[in-house]
């Protein structure tokens, strides 16, 4: 079978309508995860309802790359457009009940503004922190704490094949590099198990593998000067822009402070 029929086999089998992988959650983790997956080609898209624990930051002074430090909803808003500007497609809704399997493919439900659809997905990656009650249907284990929920996992499997999870979902450590690491690395795992040839996901200068009559390995991608010239400005301009302005939103606090005198609100207000 030549490589186009093997595509257009492919399509076909691919139930209409349906995404390769749905991500459920788009704070850090599931942003993270998004970018890789779909940097390595699987068509991803992120459902996400309400924000990221993140926004309730004042100033985000861990995170690598930023050495003064970078307003966390501006940081989000960056996650989330390097995850679009790599292929990623999001919706805002809430993910209320999941069912399925990798062989008969995932289905999952979601609400907004009170009224409910149909997801489908060949895969479902989870980083809805700190709500995991639409597992219910599966066999995972889930510890309860109060009002979060944490999922174990292995390298970001739960157990159930095409089912992942990531970020502090899974009780990592509750810093933003940690879950965007484990969306990473969660995303990884997935594209291995989806049999992706996508290994390194590195950008190289020219030569650095052909010089030494190496063919470039899959997920790699070997650029010249030009290339990484334009590349490097397009950066630079993008930084620019994203920084020009103090970020607009509102500061978040915790639920428990909201319409207080000092005017501090929660999420969604
Ligand atoms: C006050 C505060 C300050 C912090 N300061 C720092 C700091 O200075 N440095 C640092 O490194 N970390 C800080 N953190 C921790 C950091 O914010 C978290 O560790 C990180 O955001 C966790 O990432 P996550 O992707 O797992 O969860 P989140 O970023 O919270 O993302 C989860 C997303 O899933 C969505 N979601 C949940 N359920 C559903 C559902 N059913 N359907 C669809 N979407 C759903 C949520 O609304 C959210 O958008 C702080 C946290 C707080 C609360």
């Amino acid at each position: 079978m030549s490589s186009e029929q093997t595509s257009a086999q492919e399509s076909a089998d691919h139930t209409a309508g349906s995404h390769e992988l749905l991500i459920v959650g788009g704070g850090v983790a599931g942003l993270m995860a998004a970018t890789f997956t779909a940097r390595a080609g699987i068509e991803t898209l992120v459902v996400n309802d309400g924000e990221s624990v993140l926004n309730r930051n004042a100033h985000l002074e861990n995170v690598p790359g930023f050495p003064a430090g970078v307003d966390p909803r501006l940081f989000g808003d960056m996650l989330k457009s390097q995850a679009t500007r790599n292929g990623a497609e999001f919706q805002s809704a809430r993910v209320a009940d999941l069912e399925g399997s990798l062989e008969a493919g995932f289905v999952a439900t979601a609400e907004t503004d009170g009224e409910t659809r149909e997801i489908l997905a060949d895969r479902v990656l989870v980083a809805s922190f700190p709500d995991a009650d639409f597992l219910e249907e599966f066999d995972v284990d889930i510890r309860e704490a109060g009002k979060k929920q944490y999922v174990d996992e292995e390298h970001g499997r739960t157990g159930v094949e095409g089912l992942y999870v990531a970020g502090r979902i899974t009780e990592r450590y509750h810093q933003a590099v940690i879950s965007a690491g484990d969306g990473a690395k969660t995303a990884i795992t997935l594209i291995h198990d989806a049999e992706i040839p996508f290994y390194n996901d590195w950008v190289v200068p020219e030569g650095y593998f052909t010089d030494r009559g190496r063919e470039v390995p899959p997920g790699c991608e070997e650029i010249d000067a030009t290339e990484q010239q334009a590349r490097q400005a397009e950066s630079r301009a993008a930084m620019q822009e994203y920084f020009a302005e103090p970020h607009d939103a509102q500061q978040r606090t915790h639920p428990s402070l909201v319409d207080d005198d000092v005017g501090r609100v929660d999420f969604g207000e």
